[in-house]
């Protein structure tokens, strides 16, 4: 937890700025507030991961992992109700670091049963993150220090890590793939330059955004996005897993057009550990 005092004096340093616009200035306060609960929580590890699954043809190849905050008052809470707070506060420098430790340390602990062996586990890792210099040393030690296999993790990431030096994300991505790890461009079709990434990067996986699925039996516009997809990853030699698939029929359109990986609600929820395997292992549960 070492990176507590930097982010805390960022955000210190933001919040003593005054305001006279009473609006503006609850507006403020509501964002204090919520940023002094996230320090806290995180002192509390009050963060935990859940584990969706993503299947092929033949069965369960991994999953994704989740993060979410069990807030004292409010519950369980998506990322979308503080990962952009956590970016804003750099909160998302160790909080990142713990999700990568904590599916690795997953991925070791799965690599002692028959049952799980062969699950591969996804990581979203967020541009700050992965911007940092020393990122692709903190892969290599946490892979070193959980005995996790490189060759079942696969880091996701989406265009907004691209605006940085394109060269430079080149040679992160090549170091760790010379490790075994797995690189997915999350997200893909909604950025402007989708193309441009997906001919220059080392990728190995694109991810059809939800957005897409969601409707594609139904807007001729997402279809012909989806199918064109397909047809690009096929031609480039890239393994293509849609998301948010939640219906038996978008999976058939997928499949007759050549998608062969599948994560979302037809399959299961993003789900706590202890049910995920039993997903996984149901005689042994
Ligand atoms: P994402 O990476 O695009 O993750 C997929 C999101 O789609 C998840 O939302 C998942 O619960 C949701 N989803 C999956 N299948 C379906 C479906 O069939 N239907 C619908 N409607 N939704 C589905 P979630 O868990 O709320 O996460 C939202 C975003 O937060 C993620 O989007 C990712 O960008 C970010 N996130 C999650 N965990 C982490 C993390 O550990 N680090 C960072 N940096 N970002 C994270
Ligand atoms: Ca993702
Ligand atoms: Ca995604
Ligand atoms: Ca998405």
């Amino acid at each position: 937890r070492a990176d507590l005092a930097m982010y805390q004096a960022k955000a210190s340093g933001r919040n003593a700025m005054r305001f006279f616009d009473p609006d503006m200035q609850a507006a403020m306060n509501a964002r204090a507030i919520l940023e002094s609960e996230l320090y806290k929580s995180w002192e509390r590890n009050e963060f935990i991961l859940h584990y969706q699954l993503q299947v092929d043809s033949r069965g369960i190849i991994g999953a994704e992992a989740l993060v979410r905050w069990q807030h004292p008052r409010r519950g369980l809470l998506p990322p979308s109700e503080f990962i952009p707070q956590a970016e804003e506060t750099g909160l998302i420098l160790p909080l990142g670091e713990w999700v990568l430790e904590t599916a690795c340390n997953q991925l070791a602990s799965w690599a002692l049963q028959p049952e799980t062996v062969q699950l591969n586990l996804s990581v979203n890792v967020s541009s700050l993150q992965f911007c940092q210099p020393d990122f692709v040393e903190q892969v290599i030690s946490i892979l070193d220090r959980t005995g996790a296999n490189p060759q079942r993790l696969k880091l996701e990431l989406t265009e907004s890590i691209l605006v940085h030096d394109m060269d430079d994300t080149i040679a992160k991505m090549m170091t760790l793939k010379a490790r075994g790890v797995g690189f997915a461009l999350d997200d893909f079709g909604i950025g402007y330059s989708s193309l441009y990434y997906l001919k220059r990067l080392p990728l190995d996986w694109v991810k059809i955004d939800r957005s897409f699925v969601r409707d594609v039996l139904t807007d001729n516009n997402d279809a012909t996005i989806v199918r064109t997809i397909l047809l690009l990853a096929k031609s480039m030699g890239l393994a293509v897993i849609a998301e948010g698939v939640e219906t038996g029929a978008q999976k058939d359109f997928l499949a007759s057009h050549g998608c062969t990986a599948y994560q979302g609600y037809l399959f299961s929820r993003p789900l706590p550990l202890e049910q995920f395997e039993r997903f996984v292992q149901p005689a042994a549960g």
